[in-house]
């Protein structure tokens, strides 16, 4: 008697190696025979016409403070995923005591796009040290599946205070600091994390704490987990410009970590229109510290990277004269404003005086508009039509085309600003490099800026239905145990017997991002970007089906996944 049969589906078994027809029974949360089974179940799917396949990890999340209030993990649960890795860049939120808690969020409040007055609300905090975070987290009830890095930020705020925004380390704060990163990883942090990105900043434009850090100090702390034996160290990298010295320094640097430390290392990688071969060199640094003896891997995204932008969020032009006046305004009344010949006029006039690269823009805030590069996001996947290419369609001058088309939709309607990855043969390229693992969602974070959490649905539907460009078996493995296999998701990614049933049953031919919507159903009424995707059947989580036709059953399968020196323990 199984839990769970899924009948007659088609097995994608997360390998790559080719499909087969076959039921799934599931027992006691995991996977218990793959085959023609006769046996009953409590429960059975019918999976005819349908793709059995393990669910989606994704290893680049920002939900640390999410999992508190939204359990299930949305959007990354409705996209098939079933397990997510947090505290990517360095932002956790351990260790740190409840009395300095606006400390931490002012490392994650402007870099990461996520409310104060959200987090505020909606987190009980009942954690000092890494260790009771996670605690803290083991205990919430779950739909997904979490593993946890502590972040650097946060560790240097808990032991430097103040200082950590100004200061290096001294011998007693990294003695501190190095005992921290050893406690968390014994108890199941599954690695360390930090950003040295300009990118990541503070509300005040002040760097974020990881970035006072030496090499050194990060060299140090990245050590212990080579000691340990155990954790994955995450980078969000270097500003090195485009100067050939100092990309050599930071790539000889990174080399030399991960050989001498043993400790696997991991960065995001995109390509960029200002600096189309910046990439190159990084793919290349995996391959030559794995001949080294150091183990090296890249995180990719699987399309551009995109603002989502509308006049519900921020529009390009927000900080100029006359805009900014009514954007003010109750969206009624700005659309009023909008439909007035003479102030339509006016400010047309105003993107023309002053442009608005007059604001230092950092992370996923907007950046000065080239109309080539703004898209009418009018269906979920490419191709998108530039406003350019409108205007010049119509006539128009792309200003005024871009309050058009707002208009037309109620100020309801999207635009896509890519900030990188614009060349898709080059995303396609980094996505088959044998080292690249294609997970950058930032899901729980960014939260009204981007909409990454359907990257692998995207995958599915663009790259695999739409372009042929790999198959369905490549894909699942790409999106599954390759994921699970660089991180160290025992027993996830795959579908074999004994293994964990973190199932998903979708249709190859529907499967598909929706388009994203606005709302304001955060804590504290904050707001975000909200997106789900067709074509998902079911998505089942140790052995619990946590969504049926992407709609949440009730279930609370989901488990901290602790790292292995936890399980020793
Ligand atoms: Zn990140």
């Amino acid at each position: 008697m199984y839990d769970i049969i899924i009948r007659n589906g088609t097995i994608v078994d997360g390998s790559g190696m080719p499909r087969f027809r076959a039921d799934v029974g599931i027992a006691g949360g995991k996977i218990a025979a793959i085959g023609r089974l006769h046996e009953s179940a409590r429960e059975t799917i019918e999976a005819d016409g349908h793709i059995v396949s393990p669910g989606i990890n994704d290893a680049h999340t920002h939900m640390d403070a999410q999992v508190f209030w939204d359990p299930i993990g949305t959007c990354s649960c409705w996209h098939g995923i079933t397990s997510v890795v947090m505290g990517n860049c360095g932002f956790s939120l351990a260790p740190c005591a409840e009395k300095d808690k606006l400390l931490v969020m002012r490392n994650l409040e402007r870099a990461e796009d996520i409310a104060p007055e959200a987090m505020e609300a909606g987190i009980k905090w009942s954690w000092e040290t890494f260790p009771q975070y996670l605690d803290a987290v083991e205990r919430t009830p779950k739909g997904i599946n979490y593993a946890a890095y502590m972040g650097h930020s946060a560790l240097r705020t808990y032991v430097m205070g103040e200082r950590a925004f100004d200061s290096e380390a001294n011998s007693e704060d990294l003695s501190a600091m190095k005992r921290e990163v050893r406690a968390a990883v014994r108890a199941g942090a599954i690695g360390f994390t930090t950003s040295r990105t300009r990118n990541h900043q503070t509300p005040d434009g002040h760097p974020v704490a990881s970035r006072l850090a030496n090499w050194d100090e990060v060299r140090q702390l990245v050590g212990v987990m080579g000691e340990e034996g155990a954790g994955v160290f995450e980078i969000a990298g270097e500003d090195t410009g485009f100067d050939p010295e100092r990309i050599k320094n930071y790539l000889d640097r990174l080399k030399a970590l991960a050989v001498d430390t043993g400790v696997p290392v991991t960065y995001g990688m995109f390509s960029s229109r200002r600096a189309p071969d910046y990439w190159r060199p990084f793919f290349k640094l995996t391959d030559e510290s794995s001949q080294a003896g150091g183990k090296m891997f890249i995180q990719v995204h699987s399309r551009s990277l995109n603002l989502v932008m509308s006049f519900e969020t921020v529009t390009p032009f927000d900080r100029m004269p006359v805009w900014r006046e009514i954007r003010k305004l109750p969206l009624a009344e700005q659309e009023a404003a909008l439909r007035n010949p003479e102030t339509r006029r006016a400010l047309v006039q105003a993107t023309k005086e002053n442009d608005a690269r007059n604001h230092e823009a950092v992370g996923a805030e907007p950046r000065g508009v080239n109309f080539k590069y703004l898209y009418v996001m009018d269906q979920p996947n490419p191709p998108f039509r530039s406003v350019q290419e409108i205007a010049d369609a119509a006539g128009k001058d792309p200003v005024d085309c871009f309050i058009e088309l707002a208009l037309a939709k109620g100020l309801k309607q999207f635009f896509l600003q890519p900030l990188a990855n614009e060349n898709q043969d080059h995303v396609l390229e980094m996505m088959r490099h044998p080292r690249s693992v294609v997970t950058f969602s930032d899901s729980g974070a960014h939260v009204s800026q981007i909409m990454d959490s359907s990257l692998q649905t995207h995958v599915l539907s663009h790259w695999v239905r739409d372009k042929h460009e790999f198959s369905l078996e490549e894909a699942i493995r790409m999106l599954t145990f390759v994921p699970a296999s660089n991180w160290g998701l025992q027993n996830r990614g795959l579908l074999r017997p004994g293994w964990a049933a973190d199932v998903i049953v979708f249709d190859p031919e529907k499967i598909a991002p929706m388009l994203p919507t606005l709302d304001h159903d955060l804590p504290a009424g904050a707001r975000r970007l909200k997106q789900k995707a067709t074509g998902l059947k079911t998505t089942i989580v140790n052995g619990q089906v946590l969504l049926k036709n992407n709609e949440h059953t009730g279930a609370l399968p989901g488990q901290l996944l602790r790292g292995p020196l936890a399980a020793r323990a």
